[in-house]
């Protein structure tokens, strides 16, 4: 679609692409208020997942399954909360929303990258919308390289 930004990510914004399968592409995401916090995205334009092909729902089961076992392996998360919410998309007067796929992963005990300590204090309740999503640079890379490196494997 011309004028859909996930349609037209541009070399910077796919700068912390994890990885791509056939039909999905997942990215760590900008917010990282749940370390490791990622997006799947469908890569055809489509707008829900009452849309979604066989193959895309097979596909999507299978990404859910590496990118949990991931989630769980590197950075010890617990459990994953997934959501998918497209409000954004809605604010607008016509809508053309592009699927994607939220993933915070949750955390019992702390997450420590390069020496920080990031704690899930709401672990056990609905992830919080408020909690600051920003992080050292540093600390974003090595949340990437770890999760790149083990998808990659
Ligand atoms: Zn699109």
């Amino acid at each position: 679609m011309m004028n859909c930004d996930w349609c037209n990510l541009s070399e910077e914004e796919k700068r912390y692409q994890l990885y791509e399968s056939a039909l999905w592409t997942v990215f760590l995401s900008d917010e990282q208020d749940y370390i490791g916090r990622c997006i799947l995205a469908l890569k055809r334009h489509c707008g829900s997942l009452a849309e979604l092909t066989e193959e895309e729902w097979e596909e999507l089961r299978r990404l859910v399954c590496k990118v949990e076992t991931c989630l769980k392996t590197v950075l010890g998360a617990a459990l994953c909360n997934w959501s998918c919410l497209m409000n954004s998309f809605y604010k607008g007067t016509d809508p053309d929303p592009h699927l994607h796929i939220h993933v915070r992963p949750r955390y019992d005990n702390a997450v420590t990258i390069n020496g920080n300590n990031y704690p899930d204090s709401e672990f056990g309740h609905h992830y919080a919308l408020n909690k600051s999503g920003s992080i050292p640079v540093e600390d974003k890379e090595e949340v990437f390289t770890r999760l790149k490196e083990w998808l990659d494997r």
